[in-house]
């Protein structure tokens, strides 16, 4: 079997990388492991409504709700509002995350892409070091795939970029674990996206409540794998629901458990080989949403993989193209939130409370991590020390 590409992982990244490669021309196939696109889900299916944009997805199949804003609540449970009417409309949706990949497979594959299915990439084919393919689990067989561009779109658990030479580990301080329900009775009055902080409930992390619905929410915690010991995660969030009169009355339809990474991205380029998605570590480090960048991050090593069929050089010169994309696009943002969350967690409870009792009645110009780097910053001066390092480069950063 021979290919110009192999995009190995079928999650969002590795279906937008292979549609933007085969409308380039590129022949291409995705390996994934998994026996259906999307499920089992992995994910709170928070996105930010600027995907509109972006003509990634057809229909509205995959949209469970939208919100109009979203509040944030400190230890002492003082609110900061970011609504729409303050905020302009880019909120988010709420998104059947199984559905939302499987759009972007159908998308990839109306574009000539190929799918094999229960399919696990265990090594790369090299040839005097020169990556020229993929070998392949399928069942009980075992056989190999030649192409002249691999693309590790493997997720948190990427083994890809580690068969290329590429450093894709993940210190502890740098990896969220996370547990979580989709709660069933419960009361959803309004289409918001709330956000608990605070050192007891969820130690370098926060736990959010994300309605799906009237009477549904997708309820789940975060917190840094440092901080952390086994089992944590799912013991926090059962006391945060437990002490919690909204959710309490609740039960369980889905629980799952996973992991995102908050570091600063990798290496994504080499010679023949590229990495986006959670392989190249392109999630948000404050929020760790990483949705978003996977559809830019996929759109742009898509094309740069077209280019290199074309052109037939597959080095990592050409390739560093998708790089240098990315960095411009969201690469610089995700550096300055990586900033800030270690500045965030040296802060304790009681500063916490205290930045958000001077922010529960600003008003937020948009709805993004930026705008709220900025009211803290605008109100508390003397954070500005901390702050240094961003507000060299902030307005650069803007996004
Ligand atoms: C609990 C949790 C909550 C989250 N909430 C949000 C949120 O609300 N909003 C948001 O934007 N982001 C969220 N994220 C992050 C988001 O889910 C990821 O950023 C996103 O899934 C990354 O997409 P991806 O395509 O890079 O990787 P994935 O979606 O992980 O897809 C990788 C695919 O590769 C396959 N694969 C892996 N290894 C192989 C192999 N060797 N061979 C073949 N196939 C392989 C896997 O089976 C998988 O299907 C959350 C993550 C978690 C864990």
């Amino acid at each position: 079997m021979r290919y110009d590409v192999i995009v190995v992982g079928g999650g969002p990244a590795g279906s937008v990388t292979a549609r933007f490669a085969a409308e380039s021309g590129a022949k291409v196939i995705v390996l994934e492991r998994r026996q259906e696109i999307g499920s089992p889900v992995l994910c709170g299916e928070g996105v930010s409504r600027k995907i509109d944009d972006w003509d990634m997805l057809k229909g509205k199949r995959w949209i469970a709700s939208r919100m109009d804003g979203a509040r944030i609540y400190s230890p002492d449970k003082t609110c900061v509002t970011l609504s729409a009417d303050m905020a302009g409309n880019e909120t988010g949706y709420v998104v059947y995350r199984d559905i939302f990949d499987q759009e972007l497979a159908h998308r990839a594959i109306s574009k000539g892409v190929k799918f094999m299915m229960n399919a696990q990439a265990i090594s790369l084919l090299k040839d005097k070091g020169k990556i020229k393919g993929v070998k392949v689990k399928q069942f009980d067989e075992e056989f190999e795939i030649e192409s002249d561009v691999v693309v590790g779109a493997d997720g948190v658990e990427s083994k890809v970029g580690q068969w290329a030479g590429i450093d894709t580990r993940l210190d502890p301080k740098d990896l969220e674990t996370c547990a979580q329900y989709t709660l069933s009775n419960i009361e959803c009055k309004d289409a918001y996206c709330d956000f608990y902080l605070g050192r007891e409930i969820a130690p370098g992390g926060y736990v959010w409540v994300f309605p799906k619905g009237k009477d549904v929410a997708n309820v789940g915690v975060g917190i840094l794998a440092s901080l952390s010991e086994s089992g944590m995660a799912k013991r926090l969030l059962d006391k945060f629901i437990a002490d919690n009169p909204r959710l309490n009355k609740g039960e369980p339809i889905r629980f799952l458990a996973g992991a995102v990474p908050v570091s600063n991205p990798v290496e994504t380029v080499r010679d023949n080989l590229l990495l986006v998605g959670d392989a190249a570590r392109h999630v948000d480090p404050i929020t760790g949403g990483g949705l978003t960048h996977c559809l830019e991050g996929g759109k742009l090593a898509g094309e740069t993989v077209g280019g290199a069929i074309e052109q037939q050089d597959f080095s990592k010169e050409l390739l560093s193209k998708y790089e240098n994309g990315w960095k411009e696009t969201f690469g610089k943002k995700i550096k300055r939130n990586y900033l800030v969350k270690e500045i965030l967690l040296d802060m304790d409870d009681k500063t916490f409370n205290m930045l958000a009792d001077s922010l529960k009645d600003y008003k937020f110009d948009e709805l993004s991590t930026y705008s709220l780097i900025k009211a803290l910053v605008l109100k508390h001066p003397t954070l500005l020390m901390k702050l240094r390092p961003l507000l060299k480069v902030s307005k650069k950063l803007r996004r």
